[in-house]
C-alpha cells in the first residue's frame, strides 16, 4: 500500500459511511464513480507493534482488551486491484474526516465522462455506473462495511488490526486472521404452470412497489431448500411436486451490508395456490400474467425494482423483454 500511495498513477476511491465520491453534471443526474490521486491523502501506516499474546489470552478475553493500547487507528486503505495497467485503491474515511477537502480534486473513472461536479452518493442510488465502476464501487463498499463491524475479534474481544491491504483483520490476542464475510441470500421468480409470476409487496415499502421474494440462507441449508422455505414462509405457496423445480439463473453482489444475491426461477406444480402473505415481512402478494404486469407497470399501479437489480432481471427474463418503469 505504501508503494501504491507513492505512485502518482494510483487511482483512489473515497468511501465515507455508505457513500462514495462521485462526479456528475450540474443537476446531479447520472452520477459516475470518481477517483483522486493519492498524494494529498493520509499515507497508509503499519499498525503499531502489538505485545506478544498472553499465554492466558484465550482464557481471559477481558485481559486482552485491557492490555491493548488506546490509539487512533491508522487510515483504512483497501487494495481493489488493477485494470488496464492502472492500480485502484480505496480510502475509507471516518465520520469526522473532512470529506470535501480530501475530495477536492475528483476525476471520473470512466474516460467517457466529461462532467466533473463533485458529489457524495450512496452506492444503491448509482444507477449509471459501467461494469468497471460497478465492480470497484461494490468491492470498496463491501470491504468497508466488513471493517466497520470487525474492529474487535468476535471470539476473544481483542481489538483487531488491518492486514494484507485491507483483505484481512488480525487478532493479536489469538494470532488469528479474520476474513471478509459474504452472507448468501436467495431471490426467486416464482412461476406457475399458467406462466404467471408471483410478486410481493414488503411491509416497509412505499405503496405500489412489488418485487420477487427473497431471503437469507440459513445455516445448514442448501440454496434450493432456502428457496422453498422462503416461498412457503412468506406467502404459503409450495414449490414441490411433479413438474416443480428450482433453477439457478445468476447472482449479484449486494453489499448492504454483505449479501450475495443468488437468483433462481422456482416453478410450482400446476396452477399456483392463492398466496397468503405472512403479514409481517410481506403485506401483499399476487400472481401476474404478462398482460396484467405490463398494464400495471405502464399505469404506475405497480412499481418494479430498479433496472440494475437482479430482481428486475429475473422479472424481465420471465416477461421476455424490458418492462416500463421510472428507473
Ligand atoms: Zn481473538
Amino acid at each position: 500500500m505504501a508503494r501504491l500511495h507513492a505512485s502518482a498513477t494510483t487511482r483512489v476511491l473515497l468511501v465515507q459511511g455508505d457513500r462514495l465520491a462521485v462526479v456528475g453534471d450540474a443537476e446531479g443526474h447520472g452520477w459516475r464513480l470518481a477517483f483522486t490521486a493519492p498524494a494529498a491523502l493520509p499515507a497508509p501506516q503499519d499498525p503499531a507493534p502489538t505485545p506478544p499474546p498472553r499465554v492466558d489470552a484465550a482464557d481471559d478475553p477481558a485481559d486482552v482488551v485491557r492490555d491493548a493500547p488506546a490509539q487512533e487507528p491508522p487510515p483504512l486503505w483497501l487494495y481493489l486491484g488493477e485494470h488496464d495497467g492502472v492500480s485502484y485503491a480505496a480510502l475509507v474515511l471516518g465520520p469526522d474526516d473532512d470529506a470535501a477537502a480530501l475530495a477536492a480534486d475528483l476525476r471520473p473513472v470512466s474516460p467517457e465522462v466529461t462532467e466533473a461536479t463533485p458529489g457524495w452518493e450512496a452506492l444503491r442510488t448509482l444507477v449509471a455506473l459501467d461494469p468497471l465502476e460497478q465492480g470497484l464501487a461494490t468491492q470498496a463498499v463491501a470491504l468497508a462495511n466488513w471493517h466497520a463491524v470487525y474492529a474487535f475479534c468476535p471470539r476473544c474481544g481483542a481489538p483487531t488490526q488491518v492486514r494484507k491491504a485491507g483483505w484481512v483483520r488480525w487478532c493479536p490476542g489469538e494470532d488469528r486472521e479474520l476474513y471478509p464475510r459474504t452472507d448468501p441470500a436467495v431471490i426467486m421468480a416464482v412461476v406457475d404452470d399458467d406462466d404467471r409470476l408471483l410478486l410481493g409487496h414488503a411491509a416497509h415499502w412505499s405503496p405500489g412497489r412489488y418485487s420477487t421474494l427473497a431471503g437469507f440462507v440459513e445455516p445448514g441449508e442448501a440454496l434450493e431448500q432456502a428457496v422453498r422455505r422462503e416461498v412457503a414462509e412468506e406467502v404459503g405457496v409450495t414449490v414441490a411436486g411433479a413438474g416443480a423445480d428450482v433453477v439457478y439463473r445468476g447472482s449479484q453482489a449486494w453489499p448492504f451490508p454483505a449479501s450475495l444475491m443468488l437468483g433462481f426461477r422456482a416453478r410450482v406444480s400446476g396452477r399456483g395456490e392463492a398466496p397468503v402473505p405472512d403479514g409481517a415481512e410481506l403485506t401483499d402478494a399476487r400472481w401476474f400474467t404478462r398482460d396484467e404486469l405490463l398494464a400495471a407497470a405502464t399505469s404506475g399501479d405497480v412499481i418494479l425494482p430498479a433496472r440494475l437489480s437482479i430482481a428486475r432481471a429475473l422479472i424481465e427474463e420471465w416477461y421476455g423483454g424490458p418492462l416500463p418503469g421510472r428507473w
